[in-house]
């Protein structure tokens, strides 16, 4: 089968590699319709992420129809449409049960060689995939979910939801979302499914400011000027209530704990490039609370049911598509952020 796997010198490849195949009754077997570039490939591609060796399939954001499935799979069938967690979880230990799969020791990303994927799950960018533990991996495709929108709901509508989820909104809130990559995109969306008055969006390019503001955000511009100010100007000098960090920008930070209003909350998903000054002090005599994590995936489907039911569209979000042999110009036009792209899909 065709696959982008890592090549030596910081790059990626189309290659032929051995087909997927069912190895334990636990596992499916899935045919990829769509998949996803994410900065998490560019960071393996970049050498970035020890551990994973050249050849190995990359890529964990995906959906697709079900081909096959082991002896032991009872929720899903040949000819669903699936979408998966980007990684598979063992669903009995301590974390798994109570709800934070992100935390259990068995976590394995799709392609995320020896260090990420103690199950031995390969990447997805390929023609076939095969799937461990496939009945907690997999999540039905609502049929009106087309295969665009469903591929964006597995890692970057459950990492916004839960950016806006550990915020603690309130309904009423002002909320500021930080960075409109695709995460900051979607957790405008996110932020809206709890109920607050107003999200602001920050950001400095045309094209993210103006998804922005097509998910019913307001755009703040940081060429316009301090953005600490424009919010603070914009909540009666109150501040936002709570703050979604997903720039991973350390200036973005600062300016996260001077706009948030005391008590508030400023939640962190984007991950940080430089080293973060923490002004533990400030944030104790505020009461600033400051939670970070990267996310949950047992939100994955509640999300299909809120986008099944039309309470969220991520599709414009999804600004190019390529084929699966063209995965290197693909990675191109992600990694240097051409053509004002925003999420790449890559289709077999
Ligand atoms: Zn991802
Ligand atoms: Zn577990």
């Amino acid at each position: 089968m065709k696959a982008v796997v890592l090549a030596d010198g910081n790059r990626v490849e189309v290659a032929e590699v051995p087909d997927a195949r069912i190895q334990r009754s636990t596992d499916a077997l899935v045919r990829m319709t769509v998949a996803a570039i994410c900065m998490t490939d560019v960071h393996i591609k970049n050498g970035h992420i020890p551990g994973i060796a050249p050849g190995t399939v990359i890529g964990h954001e995906f959906v697709g129809v079900v081909e096959e499935v082991g002896s032991a799979v009872t929720s899903v069938k040949p000819g669903d449409r699936v979408d998966s967690i980007p990684a598979v979880s063992c669903g009995v230990c301590p974390a798994c049960r109570a709800a934070t799969p992100q935390n259990c020791p068995e976590l394995s990303m799709y392609g995320g060689g020896e260090a990420m994927a103690p199950m031995g799950n390969d990447g997805v960018q390929a023609e076939l995939v095969r799937v461990p533990l496939a009945d907690l991996a997999l999540c039905a495709i609502p049929d009106n979910v087309p295969d665009e929108q469903g591929v964006l709901i597995g890692d970057m509508l459950s990492t916004g939801y839960h950016a806006a989820n550990e915020a603690r909104i309130q309904t009423g809130d002002a909320v500021v979302v930080s960075g409109c990559g695709p995460v900051g995109l979607c957790a405008i969306l996110a932020a809206w499914q709890f109920g607050p008055r107003q999200v602001f969006a920050i950001d400095m390019f045309d094209n993210r400011l103006a998804v922005a503001e097509q998910f019913g955000a307001v755009p703040i511009d940081l060429r316009a000027g301090d953005p600490v100010e424009q919010v603070l100007a914009a909540t009666g000098g109150r501040g936002a209530d709570a703050v979604l960090e997903a720039s991973g920008n350390s200036k973005a930070f600062q300016s996260a704990i001077r706009m948030i209003r005391r008590f508030g909350t400023v939640s962190c998903v984007g991950l940080f490039e430089d080293p973060v000054e923490f002004p533990i002090n400030t944030l104790i005599y505020h009461g600033v609370k400051v939670v970070m994590s990267l996310g949950n995936l047992s939100h994955v489907p509640r999300l299909m049911d809120l986008a099944k039911h039309g309470r969220v569209d991520v599709s414009p979000i999804a600004t190019h598509a390529f084929a699966l042999d063209e995965a290197v110009a693909a990675y191109d036009l992600f990694e240097n952020h051409k053509d004002q792209c925003l999420k790449v899909l890559l289709k077999p």
